[in-house]
């Protein structure tokens, strides 16, 4: 069984829309493994956002990942990482298809809903990376 970290990003949890994008990804088969709430700090951030270092919104990203308490949760299910990028569709939320998480629920580039692995690799080293 293959896992991915989530995170429901502030501008979902401003939205209160946590518990669609569950529904989601529950009737899709896949299960809740772990979960919990906080800030993410700025180091963890950097180090989580490192392949963005050289583009000229990274700081940014800091600012709005770090704004308020967020959840992160790790999903299982079968060839998960994936099947949840397509249920998400395209990092600008602009450019998402309708019935994609980011096309219903983002807004723009930054603010798009969730976070998710974007390969098994990642998903490991992002799961030790705020579970342990
Ligand atoms: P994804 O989250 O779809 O895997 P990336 O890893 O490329 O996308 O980027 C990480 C996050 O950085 C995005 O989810 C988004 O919040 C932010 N981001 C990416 N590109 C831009 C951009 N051009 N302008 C503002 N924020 C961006």
């Amino acid at each position: 069984m293959e896992k991915t970290l989530i995170i429901f990003k502030p501008d979902c949890m401003e939205k209160r829309c946590v518990g669609e994008v569950i529904r989601r990804f529950e009737s899709e088969g896949f299960g809740i493994c772990d979960s919990k709430m906080m800030t993410l700090p700025r180091d963890l951030l950097r180090e989580h956002y490192a392949h963005l270092i050289h583009l000229p919104f990274f700081g940014g990203i800091l600012d709005f990942m770090s704004l308020r308490p967020v959840v992160l949760m790790v999903f299982e299910g079968e060839n998960i990482v994936e099947r949840v990028r397509e249920l998400l569709g395209p990092t600008d939320s602009t450019a998402a298809p309708k019935g994609t998480v980011r096309g219903d629920l983002g807004t723009d580039k930054m603010r798009n809903v969730v976070h998710a692995s974007d390969s098994p690799e990642n998903a490991a080293a992002e799961i030790e990376r705020f579970f342990s």
